[in-house]
């Protein structure tokens, strides 16, 4: 992408509206707009970012066994009615009429219109376990939207919903995502801890959520600090391992972490001081196991092995894209603005021309802009006539991984720069060592 033909609309001041440093880059770096309270538009570069964590939640969605669907954002108030939740969730449901007059919402989640999907076409529980997910907006009219995407109003989640015969099958279905939530969060370059939750107004008995330590959370929690030690599970985890998936589980759950509304203080004492930490921290995921909460009142029975009908259980379990981004800022920034992670940086690279007009230089930034494109990259060409300094100022602003950095000096002498946004660590190589470097 040449910056010259790009869009992306970065702001010299910083916006006042900000509270905290996440949301300052993100309207900074043109990566979000408000469109009104708690509902933006996601601009080119932060759309760049979402496709990406996006694309990392998916595979490994995928990779647990978990199908992919897409359920619309309107819904039926019929459904909600079955469920008995149409009353029970108050003004943060956005109620509509349509023009007969018939009763509709903005999902806020999608138990009911899963729950209807599966009962209208499984019949055996020859079909499970089964496990159906989509990557989709959701409303909810928080009372105090803030942060900018990070508690908005309209907000992206991936929500799976999982389907088993007996509650033993299920705790395995639990597992899967619970490993697939490991794993997903560490590819996104998160240390995430799952902490025993509260079941909140959708009910259950088995619930994780998945905690970033971030001084600007909104949640209170405490848990033990081994944590930033424990192994990932790896790509090649077998997850249809019951006892493995068990033993991962068992070991993440071994040791004390709560958010505020299910924390034991004693067992919280009972921890070493110097091994117990009370921080601050962003819930970018949960999961829950709610047994037949809903296929009870909607009907969502199978045929068990024995002939007899049984109701499903089910489990439902949510990540925040749009919070996650944000939530990856608050943890990889410095003074001069984001550090992404190579995983879901907007550009691997960018390639800035310090002297665009100069042939030596065109000459080297196109070459250089080619090779890496046609090595799969995804490169950001500075070729505006900006100086120098803005330059460098918006390159470390949006975070890039690496700079490349094209001057007449150095490219005379067949040589560009190539910068480290991360460390700031800069090293002199030959055009040709470059373009191996970057595409190794
Ligand atoms: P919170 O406690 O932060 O209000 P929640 O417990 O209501 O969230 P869930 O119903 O568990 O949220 O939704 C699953 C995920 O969706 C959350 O873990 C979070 O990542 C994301 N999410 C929920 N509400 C919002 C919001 N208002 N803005 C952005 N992301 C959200
Ligand atoms: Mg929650």
């Amino acid at each position: 992408m040449r910056l010259s033909r790009y869009f992306m609309p970065i702001l010299k001041e910083n916006p006042k509206e900000a509270e905290i440093v996440s949301h300052r880059l993100m309207l900074r770096t043109g990566m979000i707009r408000q469109q009104s309270q708690g509902i933006y538009s996601w601009l080119p570069l932060g759309k760049r970012v979402l496709d990406k964590v996006n694309a990392i939640i998916r595979e490994e969605q995928n990779r647990a066994g978990a199908i992919e669907l897409s359920m619309p954002t309107l819904q039926s108030a019929e459904l909600w009615q079955e469920s008995g939740r149409y009353e029970d969730y108050g003004k943060e449901m956005l109620r509509i009429r349509d023009r007969q007059d018939r009763p509709m919402l903005y999902g806020p989640t999608n138990e009911e219109m899963i729950t209807d999907i599966f009962r209208s076409s499984v019949k055996s529980y020859k079909s499970l376990p089964l496990n159906l997910y989509h990557i989709q907006l959701k409303f909810r009219d928080e009372i105090r939207p803030r942060f900018g995407t990070m508690r908005s109003r309209e907000f992206l989640m991936k929500d799976a919903y999982s389907f088993d015969l007996t509650q033993a099958d299920a705790i395995h279905s639990y597992n899967k995502m619970f490993v697939a939530y490991l794993r997903t969060f560490d590819r996104l370059g998160l240390r995430a801890i799952p902490m025993r939750a509260d079941t909140g107004p959708i009910g259950g008995n088995h619930s994780h959520e998945f905690i970033i330590l971030a001084d600007t959370g909104e949640s209170e929690v405490y848990c033990h600090k081994s944590f930033v030690d424990f192994d990932i599970p790896s790509a090649d985890t077998d997850f249809d391992s019951v006892d493995g998936l068990q033993s991962v589980f068992d070991k993440w759950t071994s040791v004390y972490a709560a958010t505020s509304e299910m924390h034991d203080e004693a067992a919280f004492d009972a921890i070493g001081e110097n091994d117990r930490l009370s921080a601050r921290g962003i819930e970018v995921g949960h999961i829950f196991y709610f047994g037949t909460k809903y296929s009870e009142p909607m009907g969502a029975k199978v045929q068990g092995p024995d002939g007899k009908e049984h109701l499903v259980h089910m489990g439902s379990y949510g990540i925040g894209p749009t919070r996650l981004v944000p939530a990856i800022i608050e943890a990889s920034h410095d003074e001069n603005g984001i550090i992404w992670p190579a995983s879901v940086a907007p550009f691997d690279a960018v390639v800035i021309n310090m002297k665009p007009g100069d042939e030596a230089c065109d000459t080297t930034c196109d070459r250089l802009y080619v090779a890496l494109q046609n090595a799969g990259k995804d490169v950001l060409y500075d070729d505006t006539d900006d100086r120098a300094g803005t330059k460098f100022a918006t390159a470390d602003l949006i975070g890039v991984p690496v700079q490349v950095i094209a001057g007449p000096r150095a490219v005379a002498a067949g040589e560009v720069e190539l910068k480290d946004r991360k460390t700031g660590a800069r090293e002199t190589l030959t055009i040709e060592a470059a373009i191996n470097k970057l595409t190794a």
